[in-house]
């Protein structure tokens, strides 16, 4: 049975972190209101809204039939991101969850709220489920663990200023202690979007640009992490993710299997199957289309058959356990096997029958078998 996943976008943060490069902001708090009403509204109206614009045919003639609802694809994840979602009032967080259930068919079964831990309140704890110092975390973590939440993943970013391979050794060392189910590690990206990354390329020195690890160190990181994980009892099954056994994010797995996804607010991004599409980015032309009834969609994109087998290798080959090549062969009609040669003779991928999967040494540098592979 197909199963659907919800992601809502929650566009708002206490401050701009100089390294994020996210379509978020700090805006007044009587915002928040007006977003959350229309974030309910689009929820509530999505199927008329996409079946009007002729946007996501498929999902919405699906979601109309009565045997899809029932039988073919019912809602198992909501992922409410950011953004800070942990800013909103715990009545907002319960107006959207109360909008997404009556909505849809099926049953919330992982429900993932991203705080941060600055904001961590008992009352937002008990209602769902940067800024920050280190003691935020371990004042946010038991009230979690208090409200009844069994179910933690962090957020760790590699190659932040100053960061050197002791106070990266020590930030792995305190999460084990704090033995959260699941753990994310990211590597800092340096590009246009954030604030840091663009002094970074110009050259400057703002935001202590200077003391940005190299990209030697930040592989290095994420070998470290690799170890500290791996003994520490987490399972390494994305690129960027490890968790404890049974505790994957069912909704992340649902992007990296190409499984269908529905996203609203701001920036948010929707997936039926064969047609992607993106809300508006900026949190007021978003709220002014749905408060005029319109569909508040601003990008969409019927997938070719090559665009799709793109993403089946590489968003596939960001699992650790790899991609079925005879699967997809047989699905796409094509040969791909021949494509991973080079890379299998240069030890970047393994393979075991026709599974080809990334080799775990060599997954600080994955960035060259995507390139490699794109040749
Ligand atoms: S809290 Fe997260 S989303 Fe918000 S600015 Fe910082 S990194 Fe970006």
């Amino acid at each position: 049975m197909r199963k659907l996943g919800i992601y809502v976008q929650v566009p708002f943060c206490q401050t701009k972190c100089t390294y994020c490069n996210f379509h978020t902001g700090v805006v007044a708090s009587s915002r928040f209101a007006p977003y959350v009403e229309a974030v309910c509204r689009e929820i509530r109206e999505h199927r008329d809204l996409l079946r009007a614009a002729g946007v996501g045919e498929d999902l919405a003639e699906k979601a109309h039939s009565q045997e899809w609802r029932c039988h073919e694809a019912v809602l198992d994840t909501v992922y409410i991101g950011g953004g800070t979602p942990s800013l909103l009032d715990p009545a907002h967080l319960q107006n959207i969850l109360d909008a997404i259930r009556e909505t849809f068919a099926g049953s919330l079964e992982e429900v993932t709220l991203e705080a941060d831990p600055e904001t961590v309140e008992a009352e937002k704890a008990a209602a769902s489920g940067r800024m920050h110092r280190r003691a935020d975390i371990y004042r946010a973590v038991p009230i979690l663990r208090e409200a009844g939440i069994g179910n933690i993943s962090f957020d760790l970013i590699a190659g932040l200023p100053h960061q050197t391979k002791d106070s990266w050794r020590r930030s792995l060392e305190e999460l084990a202690g704090l033995a959260p189910e699941h753990v994310s590690v990211y590597l800092l990206e340096i590009d246009e979007g954030s604030r840091l990354g663009k002094e970074l390329l110009q050259g400057g020195g703002r935001y202590s640009a200077g003391a940005v690890p190299s990209e030697d160190e930040m592989a290095e990181f994420y070998e470290m992490a690799q170890k500290a994980l791996g003994a520490a009892g987490y399972h390494h099954y994305e690129i960027s993710n490890w968790a404890k056994q049974g505790f994957e994010s069912r909704h992340n797995l649902k992007y990296w299997r190409r499984e269908p996804y529905l996203g609203f607010g701001a920036g948010a991004h929707s997936f039926s199957g064969t047609q992607r599409w993106a809300n508006a980015h900026d949190a007021a032309a978003y709220v002014a289309a749905v408060q005029s009834g319109r569909l508040p969609v601003e990008q969409q994109e019927k997938l070719t058959a090559d665009s799709a087998l793109e993403e089946e290798l590489f968003l596939g080959l960001r699992q650790l356990d790899g991609i079925d090549l005879a699967r997809i062969e047989q699905e796409y009609g094509v040969t791909v096997m021949e494509r991973f040669d080079p890379l299998a003779a240069a030890g970047l991928v393994e393979r075991q029958g026709s599974v080809v999967r990334l080799t775990p040494e060599k997954l600080s540098i994955s960035n060259e078998v995507f390139v490699e592979l794109m040749r």
